[in-house]
């Protein structure tokens, strides 16, 4: 895609300091880092969801993104890490290319999720078990 910035670091044609290079995925350290260490992994071939990834490249990525997660939290002696992909501007993502977060974590880092915790209605919990397994 001519105008993504991922695309261009993966080409080449923009700096960034990669950490992984794999026929399938590339990794490099994200500029703006929620705390120094933070990698982004990213598929080579231009998609913009997660979901449409390709079973080879998810393989990829995935193990791409724990041997970061290693590497990251020891050169960091951070005891900690987050592991988060952004699916669409709802979630938070910026950058249409899709990426996973790598985020090493500390205690007291400053840093919140802003984790919630709902509860369901009567019944409504086992309707949306059955709604989500009908398309699985
Ligand atoms: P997201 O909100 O999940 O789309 O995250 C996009 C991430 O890409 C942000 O954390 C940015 O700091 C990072 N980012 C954007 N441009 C660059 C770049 N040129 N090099 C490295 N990281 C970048």
């Amino acid at each position: 895609m001519a105008d993504c910035v991922f695309c261009k670091i993966i080409a080449g044609e923009i700096p960034a300091a990669k950490l992984v290079e794999t026929d399938k995925v590339v990794s490099f350290l994200d500029a703006n880092p929620v705390n120094p260490g933070h990698a982004l992994i990213v598929p080579r071939r231009h998609a913009s969801s997660f979901l449409d990834l390709q079973q080879n490249e998810l393989h990829v990525m995935i193990f791409v993104a724990r041997r970061v997660a290693a590497a990251v939290t020891e050169a960091t002696g951070s005891p900690a890490f987050n592991i988060l992909q952004n699916d669409g501007e709802a979630a938070g993502q910026i950058v249409d290319h899709c990426h996973m977060h790598v985020i090493p974590r500390a205690p007291e880092d400053g840093f919140s999720l802003g984790w919630r915790q709902l509860s369901y209605q009567e019944g409504e919990l086992e309707a949306l078990q059955e709604a989500i397994r009908r398309r699985l």
